[in-house]
């Protein structure tokens, strides 16, 4: 095995547990390692630090898999890093029994580069880095035995693969179901249905975001509809609708939602048609630009009493978070003035450059030029299948405040 040294003094962010690696702490490789192999990683002074995944073509030039540097990097090793993801999950109980659910949630569960999401008895696995890549096989076998899941969905085609030298990877790992109609869980292209707070939702696990489903918003969907009795709701950003059927299923009065992505308001309106019980006549679908749209209802003079903004990324990396910050404003500027007295809104960032106190920062200077008085009444996170390892705050990635207004 090859020996990773850190220059002096870059042992520091290991030492307290920080599982990434930059190329600017590398001293050099003491024998050869292929991208995703492991390598042993010691301090400039030979003191073992642990056992990393090599990566030469990332600026993040290796991932710690484990800080007990005698620990073997073998299919048994992630047999039980994968089982104990598992089971962190099933001893929370608003997680154990749910049919959406994240198994793996990457560094956070000592996996760096693993992602894996359960859709009823479908696993969805996404791997982001060469050492993740590398052990495929090892992570697709203890995901089956873990779970006791029928079978694995590979989606391995996420852009930053590209910064590991590697190729998008998709389609069936283990145990491919019968084709349409045949196997009940859905074949390629076929989407599963998922019950998550007692609404049923599509999930396209080949097409769709992510692993198919933004399982991060669960329980901030569930608060939705604890919020939406009798209220005129507008979702900004709905995809597949997961915010606009909580607030129907909540007594909303009515939902209006905005998306500009065509498929996904037909799946929006799939999801809608999957829940009889629901008030149809009360769903309102506008397929337009969030930034024009809600120009356009305050130009119209429309108010409502929760509006929600889930925007995707504006922000990849640090460096573009000033014009992320001003994409933020504008659109929570917009929200408040939509906002009857007394209205919610309920608003998110998922840009990992931009911070906690940064997002409240804009929302503060949002407010202002709004022209409206509003004060913090909850701060929002991803579910707790999205847990954050204290070592490695870059996990907290989505950061929401429910703000009430006068
Ligand atoms: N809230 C959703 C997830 C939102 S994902 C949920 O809980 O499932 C972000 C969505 O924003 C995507 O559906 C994308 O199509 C849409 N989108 C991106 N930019 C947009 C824009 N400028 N105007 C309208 N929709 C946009």
């Amino acid at each position: 095995m090859a020996t990773l040294i850190l220059h002096p003094g870059k042992e520091k962010s290991v030492l307290r547990r920080h599982p990434w690696l930059f190329s600017g702490a590398v001293a050099q490789l003491d024998g050869r390692a292929r991208p995703g192999d492991t390598v042993d990683v010691v301090s400039h002074e030979g003191r073992p630090l642990g056992r990393a995944a090599w990566s030469p073509a990332s600026q993040i030039r290796a991932r710690i898999w484990s800080f007990d540097a005698a620990e073997s990097i073998d299919h048994a090793f992630f047999k039980r890093r994968v089982a104990a993801s598992v089971a962190r999950r099933n001893a929370l109980p608003e997680l154990a029994g749910q049919q959406g659910l994240r198994l793996i949630h990457a560094e956070s569960d000592g996996l760096p580069g693993v992602i894996a999401d359960r859709y009823g008895d479908t696993v969805v696995l996404q791997l982001t880095t060469a050492g993740a890549d590398k052990w495929r096989g090892a992570i697709a076998d203890s995901l089956l035995k873990a779970t006791g899941c029928a079978r694995i969905y590979e989606r391995s085609d996420v852009e930053v693969r590209k910064l590991e030298g590697l190729e998008a990877v998709t389609g069936w790992l283990r145990n491919a179901p019968l084709p349409p109609g045949g196997g009940g869980a859905g074949g390629e292209g076929e989407p599963l249905v998922i019950d998550e707070n007692g609404v049923r939702m599509a999930v396209d696990i080949v097409g769709g975001h992510k692993t198919g489903f933004y399982l991060d918003q669960r329980e901030n969907r569930r608060r939705v509809a604890e919020l939406a009795r009798g209220r005129r709701v507008l979702n900004c950003f709905c995809y597949t609708a997961g915010f606009s059927l909580q607030a129907l299923a909540g007594g909303a009065r009515e939902v209006v939602s905005v998306d500009s992505s065509g498929p996904a308001l037909a799946t929006a309106q799939r999801n809608l048609a999957l829940n009889p019980q629901l008030d149809a006549a009360r769903a309102i679908w506008r397929e337009a630009d969030v930034f024009a749209e809600l120009r356009s209802l305050r130009a119209a003079g429309e108010r409502f009493d929760l509006v929600i903004l889930d925007p995707p990324k504006f922000a990849n990396t640090a460096a573009h978070a000033e014009r992320a910050a001003r994409a933020y404003k504008d659109i929570n500027l917009l929200g408040l003035q939509l906002l009857a007295p007394g209205g919610l809104l309920m608003t998110y960032s998922c840009s990992g450059g931009i911070g906690a106190e940064l997002f409240a920062r804009i929302l503060a200077g949002a407010a202002l030029d709004a022209g409206r008085n509003a004060r913090i009444v909850q701060h929002l996170h991803g579910a707790a299948d999205h847990p954050v390892d204290l070592a490695f705050p870059e996990g907290e990635y989505l950061k929401g405040l429910l703000l009430q207004v006068d």
